[in-house]
């Protein structure tokens, strides 16, 4: 695992060589106050940081909220270590966001405990959001968490002026796949599926498995004749693929693909356009099914 870097905030140097030496064992960073902290903060990665309070000028309450409003650094602990005892103030640490609060003089021990167990709920909510955010067989975006960042593209593509395209996979005869062979074969080739999109996709791409057998896979800076190449590259890897059910016993697949593209100057989300990609699909499914059709104007 990579080294955590701390970053210890306190205007009394002593303090800060103490804390530095005790955690050796971190990659630690010290600012001697509010504003060379929000300067770190601008160029270094922090997993958590050591915040006193009472400091000239921009003191740790105040810093604390500055870090929380901010989107890039409101997710890193801060574990607030000062001389106040009262309960308004540890009331008030808590209250801005501070996740903990060890008064002076500290305990060695028990602060590195906290700091430890600071880490691990960081692991846990890692693992929480990416549980969170994937479909557990396929391990690609769910639909909840696609629909979440799609906006994000739009957005982008709508403030660019730059085209943002869709397919939408649909495995054909999957329902005859599942009677045919067994669900578990049916799940095999749902990964399959996945992994071809995976291998073949660009780095900008966005692949989501939207439920059953069909995918989703947004592209942004490309066109509907980009993404048409694309998804001829999708139905074609796809069609070559053979799946070993048994020693003797292959099976192969193929996808229907619909495409269509955002309308960058009117449109606000994927709504329309995911509903075109999906009739765009129906129609793949009834010219015959593997192929690839671009939404008709
Ligand atoms: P078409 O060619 O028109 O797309 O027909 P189809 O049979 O692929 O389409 P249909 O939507 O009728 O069937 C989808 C089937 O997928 C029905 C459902 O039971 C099955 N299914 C949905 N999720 C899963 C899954 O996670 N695993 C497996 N094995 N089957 C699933
Ligand atoms: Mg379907
Ligand atoms: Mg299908």
């Amino acid at each position: 695992m990579e080294n955590k870097t701390i970053l210890i905030v306190d205007d009394t140097v002593e303090n800060l060589d103490i804390l530095a030496e005790l955690l050796e064992d971190y990659d630690v960073i010290d600012a001697t106050d509010g504003q060379d902290a929000l300067e770190i903060l601008k160029e270094e990665k922090v997993d958590l940081i050591l915040l006193d309070v009472m400091m000239p000028e921009l003191d740790g309450f105040e810093l604390c909220s500055r870090i929380k409003e901010n989107p890039k650094t409101k997710d890193i602990p801060i574990i607030f270590i000062t001389a106040l005892t009262d309960e308004e103030s540890i009331v008030k640490a808590y209250d801005i966001g501070g996740s903990d609060y060890i008064t002076k003089p500290f305990k060695k021990k028990e602060l590195l405990a906290k700091v430890r167990r600071e880490f691990k709920l960081q692991e846990l909510q890692k693992k929480l959001k990416l549980l969170a955010s994937t479909d557990p067989l396929t391990k690609l975006y769910n639909r909840r968490y696609f629909t979440e960042i799609s906006r994000h593209f739009v957005l982008t593509a709508k403030r660019e002026n730059q085209p943002l395209s869709l397919l939408m996979i649909d495995i054909d005869e999957f329902k005859s796949i599942n009677d045919s062979y067994g669900h578990d074969v049916g799940d095999r080739v749902i990964v399959t599926m996945s992994q071809i999109l995976v291998e073949n996709q660009r780095k900008s791409d966005v692949i989501c498995r939207w439920g059953g057998e069909e995918f989703l896979v947004l592209l942004p800076n490309t066109s509907l004749d980009g993404a048409f190449t694309v998804g001829e590259k999708f139905r074609k890897r796809t069609e070559d693929t053979v799946l070993d059910i048994t020693e003797n016993r292959q099976l192969k697949f193929t996808i229907s693909v619909g495409i269509s593209q955002v309308n960058v100057k009117e449109e606000e989300s994927l709504e329309l356009c995911h509903k075109e990609s999906r009739y765009s699909s129906l129609r793949s499914k009834k010219e015959g099914r593997n192929c690839v059709v671009l939404k008709d104007f």
